[in-house]
């Protein structure tokens, strides 16, 4: 049951992206791919001061690595570096196996979960995940 409401959520991000596209002027971009399944995503960020202040997303292959940035990017608009950074471990954490998911905290993360069964998926999930990481280095 929770599995099926999970798939769904995942779903629906991947049909309906928030924030895919790109940005005039981007502070920071990050890049990733994962040749295994040819995802790709290109983060681009737009700060002011040290918090995010938009955000977009473009890319290329599986529901996982698309729905996935998707939630990313519809969770860091308007949070500060340090929470987006917290936000990263958080959802590292959580595909690793390291925490259960907390609806009340993770909210639609918690349908990423459901890849830790599968490690080929779970670069696919990570993906964005490391773009944006690749994005804040440059800080
Ligand atoms: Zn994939």
């Amino acid at each position: 049951m929770l599995d099926e409401l999970y798939q769904q959520v995942i779903l629906d991000h991947y049909r309906s992206p928030r924030g895919r596209g790109h940005l005039a002027n981007p502070t920071l971009k990050g890049e990733g791919a994962n040749p295994l399944c040819g995802d790709e995503v290109v983060l681009e960020l737009l700060l002011e001061g040290d918090r995010i202040i938009d955000l977009r997303f473009d890319g290329k292959g599986c529901s996982i690595s698309q729905a996935s940035a998707s939630m990313l990017v519809e969770s860091l608009k308007g949070k500060t570096v340090a929470e987006a950074e917290a936000t990263f471990e958080q959802v590292m954490k959580l595909l690793r196996g390291e925490v259960e998911p907390d609806p009340a905290t993770m909210g639609d993360f918690c349908a990423l979960a459901g890849v830790r069964k599968f490690p080929v998926r779970v670069k696919c999930a990570a993906l964005p995940w490391h773009a944006l990481e690749e994005a804040l280095k440059q800080l």
